[in-house]
């Protein structure tokens, strides 16, 4: 897919870019150009692997900062680094989510305090952190990736709704504040994507109903929407490169559904 976005000498930071979703912005955005920190957990040698194959690829500066972003001073401190040894951040994507399922009266109270450190108050850490530069440059983009259960809900998901109801209305309230700023904060919302995440989710509902992987994939998720198949990460990573573009500087507050349909069906 070819989508142009010239943001050489851009600096993006994008949360939770050792894998899935946050992987694919990773690639997209070091491809049209920017220097990009990657964040997340792996393996010392896969995340080796995926700075190197990223700045190989795009002979951009990619490197990797270990924050934990289940602690909010780690959200801060992840900005401070990335800003010393890359000079600044333009382009801040909050994408790090973590899953936990349960019914809401066996909910796990370090369960709950997690979703909402990890998927909710990183997020508004981070852009604390990041908002006195941008500010004082006159340009920003942030992006947070949502879901399209920021809209609606699904059982045993309360930590996980909640956080994403959350930050749509941190996207709102930031946007408002950088109106005038030359920032922009949206959402995107992507619906069922195919990564280590939702493949916990399938393999459970297989050994559930003990069907194969292929089978609790077509039956319970793929369903949920009219196209019929996963979204893709780098459609994911399209809309929010997008976002990123000077094209886009009017919109911001957005929450923008990547859902094959999920929402309107
Ligand atoms: P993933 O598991 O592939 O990626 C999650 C990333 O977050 C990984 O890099 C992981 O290491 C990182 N992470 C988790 N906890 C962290 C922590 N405490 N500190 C720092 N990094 C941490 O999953 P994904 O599906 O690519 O999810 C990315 C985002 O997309 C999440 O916010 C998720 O809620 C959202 N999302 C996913 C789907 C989907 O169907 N996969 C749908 C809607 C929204």
């Amino acid at each position: 897919m070819d989508i142009s976005v010239p943001l050489k000498d851009k600096v993006a930071l994008v949360t939770g870019s050792t894998s899935g979703i946050g992987l694919a912005i990773a690639r997209a955005l070091v491809a049209n150009g920017a220097d990009v920190a990657i964040n997340g957990f792996g393996s010392a040698e896969e995340i080796d692997e995926v700075t190197k194959a990223l700045a190989a690829d795009s002979g951009r500066r990619v490197a990797h900062f270990g924050h934990d972003l289940a602690a909010i001073d780690e959200a801060g401190r992840l900005v401070e680094a990335v800003t010393a040894q890359f000079g600044r951040v333009d382009i801040l994507v909050n994408n790090a989510g973590a899953q936990h399922m349960a019914s809401v009266d066996e909910f796990p109270d370090e369960q709950w305090n997690r979703l909402i450190a990890v998927n909710l108050t990183a997020a508004f850490a981070t852009i604390r952190a990041v908002w006195p530069q941008m500010r004082d440059r006159g340009w920003g983009r942030i992006i947070n990736t949502a879901s399209t259960l920021a809209f609606t809900a699904e059982t045993r998901k309360s930590a996980y709704v909640a956080t994403k109801h959350g930050i749509l209305g941190l996207t709102r309230e930031v946007a408002l504040e950088g109106a005038q700023l030359g920032i922009t904060c949206n959402a995107v919302c992507p619906a069922w994507v195919l990564t280590p995440l939702v493949a916990k989710q399938v393999e459970e509902k297989a050994a559930e109903l003990q069907y194969s992987f292929e089978e609790a994939a077509r039956n319970y998720f793929v369903t949920d929407m009219p196209t019929r198949r996963f979204v893709e990460t780098h459609e994911v990573a399209a809309a929010v490169l997008f976002l990123c573009s000077e094209a886009a500087r009017s919109i911001t507050g957005i929450a923008l559904p990547v859902d094959g349909g999920s929402l309107i069906a």
